[in-house]
């Protein structure tokens, strides 16, 4: 409790700061950088390295009130194959920019709904990706997957084509929390779903979970950890749900009045905490979970873990590569953004240019901020010595950052010559002093609650 007064004195219940699943976060793309840079960028990947593919399927049957994803609801799939049709295009003008002996690290099927594909237009989809990207030695193939809407035929065409992770939302398997955020999945429909998955030999299984939705309490959360647990998973994501309305539309028709107040947020998420590391959970920075042996608790022990647009990742590779819609690429140089608007990206990709429409170029007092930030997220702890070291330019300008992070927080950071370490208990504190080095954060009125 000493610590939740701390950390309400430094202001965790108020803040409204990013994820920083990017540095700069996607707010402060501009059109500066469009699919020239996405093209040079593509070209500019060496000889024989990883890349990993994310690609965006941004329709669904139905449109969770709670949801801010990006994708559009449709009744046919007629604007589905069309857009399949696109993402094929946009393979082949992908394609011929990169070397030819790039191999493949990951390949992550979001949205949206990727499972509202049916099996034979995700067998299009798969052979024309592995047609023109050969598999890497660690190799992983992760889709999101909806229980409500994946058929037995969908599942056994995605593990035929070597899925080995699988992504499922739960949310809460409370009833009146679904009811409350127009999202109803019983907990039949998902456990035959993993059943199914795991007879087909799925390697990894995660689930997505909420807190801080309307009704929910520390009895309904408990026992939907519960049930969750139950099905075994070998990853969780625990996220705080963002009341965003004014960015999310659809959140409007959830009633505010129902939502718990900050210190309940911070007790639900504390609970889930106490139930998944006292089942044998081990806590993967602010918002993750993962069993002892799992991908992320490995790298995070060998100190690499990261982040991207997923969360975070135990990907390595240095270039990932966004198809879709709204998907965004990472690259050395920079970060582009596809088209919003699905009508748009159609007309880019198939006017035969790549469908970058804003992005962003990195500069080395980017870069800088941008390792910090990830340092934060993924260990509680910043390596400053070495950050110095790789940005000499850059060194006093670092100095003075720390120092003034740790006497602005003297609780809770702890500050030596070499590094900048997050003190035990502080850790809902990570995305403030995220955001303390963030040089855009100007406006605290457009990102999530800090918890
Ligand atoms: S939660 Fe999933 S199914 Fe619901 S609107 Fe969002 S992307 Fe679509």
């Amino acid at each position: 409790m000493t610590e939740f007064k701390q950390l309400r004195r430094y202001g965790i219940l108020d803040a409204k700061v990013p994820r920083y699943t990017s540095y700069p976060p996607a707010n402060h793309f501009s059109d500066q950088v469009g699919q020239a840079n996405q093209s040079e960028w593509l070209r500019a990947v060496p000889q024989g390295s990883a890349v990993s593919l994310y690609i965006h399927i941004p329709f669904c049957k139905r449109l969770c009130w709670f949801c801010a994803c990006r994708t559009q609801g449709t009744s046919t799939l007629r604007p589905v194959e069309a857009y399949v049709e696109t993402l094929l295009h946009e393979i082949d003008l992908i394609r011929a920019r990169l070397p030819k002996d790039v191999s493949l690290s990951r390949l992550h099927l979001g949205g949206g709904t990727p499972t509202i594909l049916p099996s034979g237009l995700m067998a299009l989809l798969l052979d024309k990706l592995f047609a023109n990207f050969e598999k890497g030695d660690a190799f992983e193939f992760s889709v999101e997957i909806d229980p409500t809407e994946a058929s037995p035929d969908l599942l056994d065409t995605l593990l035929s084509y070597g899925m080995n992770r699988a992504s499922i939302g739960v949310q809460d398997f409370d009833p009146d929390v679904q009811k409350a955020i127009g999202r109803l999945q019983s907990f039949q429909q998902t456990s035959d779903v993993v059943h199914h998955l795991r007879s087909g030999n799925l390697h990894s299984l995660n689930m997505d979970l909420l807190y801080g939705l309307p009704f929910q309490t520390q009895e309904s959360l408990s026992q939907s950890l519960q049930e969750v647990m139950s099905l075994q998973p070998d990853r969780l994501a625990l996220y705080g749900y963002a009341h965003v309305p004014w960015m999310s539309k659809r959140q409007v028709l959830i009633d505010e009045s129902a939502l718990p107040d900050p210190q309940m947020r911070y007790e639900l998420s504390g609970i889930a905490r106490v139930l998944l590391t006292s089942d044998g959970f081990e806590q993967i920075g602010f918002d993750h979970f993962a069993r002892p042996g799992d991908g992320l608790s490995i790298a995070k022990a060998n100190g690499q873990l990261r982040r991207n647009f997923q969360g975070y990742t135990d990907d390595t590779a240095d270039v990932l590569i966004g198809l879709g819609a709204s998907s965004i690429s990472k690259f050395p140089q920079g970060y582009s953004q596809n088209e919003s608007a699905t009508a748009k990206y159609v007309t880019a990709i198939e006017g035969q240019t790549l469908a970058g429409a804003r992005g962003y170029a990195l500069s080395d007092a980017d870069r800088w901020v941008a390792l910090a930030i990830e340092q934060l997220m993924c260990g509680f702890a910043v390596n400053i010595a070495q950050l110095q070291a790789d940005f000499p330019t850059y060194a006093p300008i670092i100095s003075t950052a720390f120092t003034q992070l740790a006497a602005a927080f003297p609780l809770g950071v702890t500050l030596d010559d070499n590094s900048l370490t997050v003190n035990p208990g502080f850790e809902p504190l990570v995305r403030i002093l995220a955001g303390q080095l963030d040089a855009f954060q100007a406006s605290q009125t457009s990102h999530s609650s800090a918890i």
